[in-house]
Parts: structure tokens; sequence; C-alpha cells
């Protein structure tokens, strides 16, 4: 049996009724405001069509609202010691931890990933927390040689003061806490705006807030389109860093748009992640790993192998195995009653997307070993576990992004090969190569350009490692003690004394 449509809701933070359906209302200042006229935003259940929830599109006066809180509160904020504003990120996680079944069903219905994994998100988010409070006794300034007698130079790190975090929809819940961990263990306030797709995590976010003691704008939410909310949030100048996850063209329009205000960027952006196969690699090790990081959140996460480049030795068999693990892979509603490793993609758009990729894959010569279309469920945007091979750089498959469950297959005749194709893109976010030779393996993590490199195993990042990409894929990054310094600006003092 399925649980109704909207069964889940609503257990949120605080909503009103809209002709029987639940409309957020934006968190600032520590309440739970309406935010007035303009448009409302539907939310839909991606494997069901169904209309779970809305949003409004918050007017400027809503983002004013918000950032002058969280510039209010900046300043008590800053000067309370690191080791008390850690105690707020514990009792949210703690928070979190409670409510951890019910924030992995919000994720699941609005997002579409399979239970098991939006349970790990809930956790992952806790210990993210967690993580970052313990920055609190970490953060250190410097004390610098003067060149004068007397004289002391002190090097401060000090926050940036107001942070907008910009979130997409694949991993929504954990993203919150990588905008807001860092930001707030370092002395910053925050307003996060999610994404229209997936909203109703951050409202039961907001809720959880409530039930902690974290001082009023501290942390602040407001609902909305990212080129109404997410623009007056870039251009606002009190903001003075925005620390945005999404696609690339998105990314380009919030660095024009932070120009106005030559305001501090952090931009985590897509990929074309390769996987390179070498004739010693364990094949099956190598086909399990590249089909879990395909399918995984089906294929919509930013480090997923992308494009595979195996030597033509070995090649068929490879193939033969990756063909297995895929056509295994269940997909369908991860509320529904049956077991799947893989539910729906996010919306019409991102299925409409994939299938232009792969039909000009096809039309170009490519051949589907496996999938290569849209799967028809009856209700919901599914499309098949793929695996395409005679495919070739120079096609769109292998070029654009594609965040789906599809893995395009390039035979090539030697790691160098590989390793020139592999970095023939604009995107620099991660790659992975199975080898049971450790020079290969050096080799490639010397020459892939880019942020991380994944050595037999799958692609997903640790949160005291740093996930950042190269290229198109980003400026600055996230996690681990670069990520939270990313976070401060220096402050010089030169003392005489
Ligand atoms: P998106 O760029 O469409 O939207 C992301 C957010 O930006 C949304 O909240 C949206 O409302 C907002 N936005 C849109 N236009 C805006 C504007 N002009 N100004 C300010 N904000 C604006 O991305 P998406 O579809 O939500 O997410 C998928 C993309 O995110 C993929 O490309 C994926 O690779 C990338 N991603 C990257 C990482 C990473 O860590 N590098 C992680 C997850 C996702």
């Amino acid at each position: 049996m399925q649980p109704p449509a909207g069964a889940l809701g609503p257990p949120h933070g605080k909503t009103e009724r809209m002709s029987g359906m639940e409309l957020h209302q934006n968190f600032i200042d520590g309440r739970f405001e309406a935010a007035g006229g303009g448009e409302r935003i539907e939310v839909l259940n991606p494997a069901r069509d169904t209309v779970i929830s809305a949003i409004p599109d918050s007017s400027p006066d809503a983002v004013d609202q918000a950032v002058a809180a969280a510039k209010k509160a900046q300043r008590d904020w800053a000067r309370l010691p690191a080791i008390n504003r850690a105690g707020y990120l514990r009792q949210i996680s703690a928070k979190v931890r409670e409510n951890a079944e019910e924030i992995a069903r919000v994720i699941s219905e609005e997002q579409g990933k399979v239970l098991d994994l939006a349970r790990v998100e809930a956790a992952f988010t806790a210990a993210y927390l967690d993580y970052m409070a313990e920055w609190a006794r970490r953060i250190e300034g410097e004390i610098i040689q003067s060149d004068r007698p007397g004289e002391n130079i002190f090097l401060f790190r000090q926050p940036v003061g107001v942070v907008a975090g910009i979130l997409p929809w694949n991993f929504p819940f954990f993203l919150i806490a990588r905008k807001l961990g860092p930001a707030l263990i370092t002395g910053n306030t925050i307003v996060v705006k999610p994404s229209e797709e997936t909203p109703n995590n951050a409202a039961l976010f907001a809720r959880l807030v409530t039930e902690t003691e974290l001082p009023k704008g501290v942390f602040n939410l407001v609902y909305g389109r990212g080129g109404t909310v997410g623009r007056a949030l870039t251009r606002h100048i009190d903001v003075r860093m925005v620390s945005f996850t999404g696609s690339v063209e998105t990314g380009s329009k919030i660095m024009a748009d932070a120009a106005t205000n030559i305001t501090k960027l952090n931009l985590e952006l897509g990929g074309k992640a390769p996987a390179i196969v070498i004739r010693d690699a364990d094949l099956d090790q190598a086909a399990k790993l590249i089909k879990a990081s395909r399918t995984l959140n089906t294929g919509q996460v930013c480090n997923a192998p992308e494009r595979i480049y195996v030597e033509r030795k070995v090649a068929d068999e490879f193939v033969h195995k990756l063909t297995a693990e895929m056509k295994a892979t269940r997909y369908g509603d991860p509320l529904g009653d049956q077991p799947i490793d893989m539910g729906p993609i996010i919306n019409k758009a991102g299925v409409s997307k994939i299938k232009a990729l792969v039909d000009s894959a096809l039309a170009a010569g490519a051949e589907a070993v496996t999938g290569g279309k849209v799967a028809d469920l009856g209700q919901g945007n599914h499309y098949e576990p793929t695996v395409l091979v005679n495919c070739r750089q120079d096609m769109e498959i292998i070029q654009k992004e594609t965040f789906g469950p599809v893995l395009p297959v390039v035979q090539v005749d030697s790691l160098d090969e590989a390793l020139a194709l592999a970095n023939d893109t604009t995107y620099g976010l991660t790659s992975s190569i199975y080898t049971n030779d450790i020079k290969t393996a050096l080799r490639a993590c010397n020459e892939l350009n880019f942020g991380e490199t994944y050595v037999n195993r799958e692609n997903f990042e640790a949160m005291q490692g740093f996930h950042a990409g190269h290229g198109r894929s980003g400026i600055g990054g996230a996690d681990g003690k670069h990520g939270v310094l990313e976070h401060t600006q220096t402050h010089i003092a030169y003392i005489q004394t």
C-alpha cells in the first residue's frame, strides 16, 4: 500500500492553509512570517506527480527583513566564544538525530531519493554539524615577525558577516548544514534560500531550530525563485558572502550579480566526472562501484561518474559486467511498497534533458546495450538505467552534464589517451580511476585536472576533506579546514609598543 499523496504533511515548519494545500511561511528573526502576496509555487512529489505543498515567491521586502535580522544578530553572535556557538550547533544536531526518520521521509517524498539514502542524508547532516562544532577550538590566527623593533603584527581570522546560502535540490537537507555549519561556527549569520523543488525539508529544519536555543536572527529562511529571492540576496549590500551550490549556468549569473557589491563567493557547481578503467583493474569492483556511484540518487549527484574511459583490451568484459549491474537496478516510487534502488528524476525537465542527450548520442552512432529511453511507470519522472557504447569524445553526452542514470563508454588505447580525454572538458569537479598499479594511480592523481580523484572507490567525499572544483566547476570549496576558513576574512593589526 502506498501512503496517499501528501500523507506525510504537514510535518514541517509553520504553514498556512491555501485551498487545501500547505503554504510554508518564511522564518525570519526567530519567527515564522507569512510572505504576503505574490506568486505561489507548488511543490510536487516527483514519483507521483502530486502536489504536496506550496511556497511563496517572497518579495524583496522579505529578503530585506531576513538580511536585516541576520545583520542585527551577527555582532552578538560573533562576540560569543566559538565554543558557545558550537553548543548551539550541537543542539541542532541532537534535534536532527531525534527526528531523523521524519526528516528522511520528507526528503524522500519531495526529492525522490530512496528512503535508506534519505536516512543517510539525515544522519550525515547531524554528524556534519557536530564536526563543524569541533572547529570551535581550532580556528587560529597568526603572529607575524615585524621589521620594526617593538612592533607586533597579528593576523586575526574574522567572520565575513551575513552569508546567503542558496541551495539546489539534490541533497537539500545536508546542504543546509554544509552552508550553515561553517558559517555559524566562524561567527557569521545566515539567510538560506532552498530550492523551489525541495522546500519541505528546510521548513522542517526551521521547526527544529525553534526547538533549540539558537538566538533569533542567526538562521533565517526565505522561500522563492532564483530569479527573485536568489537574485535579491546576491545583490544585497549587507550580504557579504554568497555560498551557492547548483548549476554552472546559475553560478555564472550569481558571479555577475555579486559584482554589484564585490560580494565574496563560494561556488559549488556542476561536473562531468570521468571514470578511467585500466586493463589491470579489478573489473568486477570497477563495474559495481561505477554503477553504485551513478545510480545513487538516480544519478543526480554532482560528483558521480558521467563518462567512462576503458582500455580497449578489457572493454568488452567490463561493459558486460557493467551492463549486468545496471540492468539489475530496480527503480520506482521510494515510498511505494516495492523495494527499489533508485527513485525518480526530480522533474519533467530533468527527464527531457537526459532524453535529449541520449537521443543525440544514439543518432550520432552510440548504441544502448541496456536502457536508452524514458521509463513509463504510469506516474512520476523515470529514466531507464542506461549503458551506451560506441561513444566518442565529440558527442554531447560526453561533453554536457547529464544528471541521470546514464553511463556512456569510450574505448581508449592507453592511460595517456584516457588522461588526455578525461581532461578535455571545461568542468573539473571529480574524477576516478580503477587500477591495481600504484604508479598508474599516482600518475592519474598528479595529472587529472579535477578537484577530487577517487582511486578504486565510489565517488563520495568525506566531511574532513575539501570538496572544490577546478575550471567551471566552481570557486572555493566546502568541508574540512579549508572549507571552514572560506567563511572567514583576515584582519591584520600592527601594534607598535
Ligand atoms: P540550479 O542552478 O538550477 O538552482 C540552484 C539554486 O539556485 C536554486 O535554489 C535556484 O532557485 C537558485 N537560482 C536560480 N537562478 C538564480 C539566480 N539568478 N540567482 C540566484 N539564485 C538562483 O541547480 P539545481 O538544478 O537546483 O541543482 C543541480 C545542479 O547543482 C547540477 O548542475 C549539479 O551538478 C549541481 N550541484 C553541485 C554540487 C557541488 O557540490 N559542486 C552539489 C550538488 C549539486
